[in-house]
Order: C-alpha cells, then sequence, then structure tokens
C-alpha cells in the first residue's frame, strides 16, 4: 500500500525538545490523527518563518511531509495562538497541565477527535476566563471520560444498587463510587460528601455552559480538585502503566 507523501492538519503543541543545531522535535496533538511526533527543521534560527506559528499550545493548521523516522513539518499557519496564557504565569503553568495530561492519557496515532476538541475548547477559555477552577476540573473529568476511564458515580460498583444521598465511598482500583456498606467494607475507599458527589456529577454530566454557573464553598471546591488529582495520579501511575504494558506486548507479539 503506498503511503500518502503530504498532508494538511490541524495541530495543538503539546510538548517540544529541542533537537540538533536548529531542529525541534514537537508532540502535538491532531483532531483526525491523534498524538503525532513532528520533526520542525531549522526553527530555532532567527531567520525562521515557521518558528512564530508553532509556539506551545497554539494551535496550527500544518503540511506536513511524512519521513523515514519522523515526519516533518513543511509550512506552519497559526489558527489560535490563545494569547492570553502566555501573558500570565498561572495560565502557562495551568496550559502544561492540560498538555501533558493530553500527552499522558494517550498513546501516538490513538485517534480522538472529541479529546482534540476539549483541549482547544479549554485551552481558549483557559487563555480568557478570569477564574479557571471549574474549568480545569470540567476538564479532568471529561478526558477520563474520552480515554476510557470514566468513573462511575452513580452506582455501587459492588451491589450496583443508585447510590443514596448520603455519605458514600469512591475507590481508586474499581474506578468509581460505592455505597456505604460496601465502601466501609473496601480497604483505602475515601469517603465522599454528598455535595462533593453532585458536583462531580454535575461536571460529568452537564454542558460547560452550565459548570460555569456554579457556585461552590471553598471546602467543597478543596476536596473535588484533591480527589480529582489523586484519581488521575493513582491512573498514571497504575492503570496507565499497565495498559502501556499490554500495549506493548501486543505489538511485540506481531513484530
Ligand atoms: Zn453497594
Amino acid at each position: 500500500m503506498s503511503r500518502e507523501r503530504l498532508y494538511h492538519t490541524d495541530a495543538i503543541i503539546l510538548r517540544r525538545t529541542d533537537f540538533g543545531e536548529a531542529d525541534r522535535l514537537l508532540t502535538v496533538f491532531t483532531p483526525q490523527r491523534g498524538k503525532l511526533r513532528l520533526m520542525a527543521k531549522g526553527v530555532r534560527k532567527t531567520t525562521s518563518r515557521k518558528a512564530g506559528h508553532i509556539e506551545l499550545f497554539m494551535l496550527t493548521n500544518m503540511l506536513v511531509a511524512c519521513g523515514h523516522t519522523w515526519d516533518v513539518i513543511s509550512q506552519a499557519e497559526t489558527l489560535q495562538a490563545y494569547r492570553g496564557l502566555r501573558e500570565d504565569l498561572e495560565k502557562t503553568s495551568q496550559a502544561y497541565y492540560l498538555a501533558e495530561l493530553v500527552d499522558s492519557f494517550t498513546e501516538e496515532r490513538d485517534v480522538n477527535a472529541p479529546l482534540f476538541e476539549l483541549l482547544a475548547f479549554t485551552l481558549a477559555r483557559l487563555s480568557h476566563l478570569a477564574d479557571i477552577f471549574l474549568l480545569l476540573r470540567y476538564f479532568e473529568l471529561h478526558i477520563l471520560s474520552l480515554t476510557g476511564f470514566q468513573p462511575q458515580l452513580h452506582f455501587c460498583l459492588v451491589c450496583n444498587q443508585p447510590l443514596a444521598p448520603t455519605e458514600n465511598y469512591f475507590h481508586f482500583g474499581d474506578g468509581g463510587m460505592l455505597c456505604p456498606e460496601h465502601g466501609q467494607a473496601r480497604p483505602h475507599a475515601k469517603m465522599i460528601p454528598l455535595p462533593v458527589l453532585k458536583v462531580l456529577r454535575f461536571l460529568q454530566t452537564q454542558p460547560w455552559e452550565k459548570v460555569a454557573d456554579l457556585q461552590l464553598n471553598p471546602q467543597t471546591c478543596q476536596h473535588v480538585e484533591a480527589l480529582l488529582l489523586s484519581y488521575i495520579t493513582f491512573l498514571l501511575e497504575h492503570r496507565l502503566k499497565s495498559v502501556d504494558f499490554i500495549r506493548r506486548l501486543q505489538r511485540e507479539s506481531h513484530d
């Protein structure tokens, strides 16, 4: 089968590393081709016309040439610079966090157009919103859903009964909620106050326009943030590694 030699793609720049004398190796996320590693030649020279179009977190339209080891960016034109991200250190660091999550939760060339949309949507809002707390939590819950790690927030994972409006439990390894009876019996299950569970459900199921209007008390905010961060950390340390490992085994057995 002959491979196409050139292709156009939109791409968000997730990561970049210097390569050789004047080149950069970019990790980008695209709607139709998933995550790609692309070579940008000569972009560290002051004369490079491409350089300004492939800054971190930009949404760029690219013409890419298929290469032997890496595909090579032949032309690049900025579609969205998300300038607000660059002028605010706090927002820049949050953009790094979003990019790192996308990088960590995806495999090269696994296509996930909804995740591309989510990232572009979130970067755009991050660049101009004053309060970004809910936006980040919304992103976290949705990237979990879009990559196969959606936590079960409505039923007990042991008895399958709908959760009663009381203090229930969350178990990282099980990937979601447990009723009081099964949660208390399960080592390492974390008690979840009802307001925290309600916020998580709201973030998971409601459109951003509704989420943006939520008013939360600081204690609930803190709890939601800490829970999502520890769950994501758990996944990255345990399940994702085993997924990587299984995929590597599958690939090796096909070679
Ligand atoms: Zn139960």
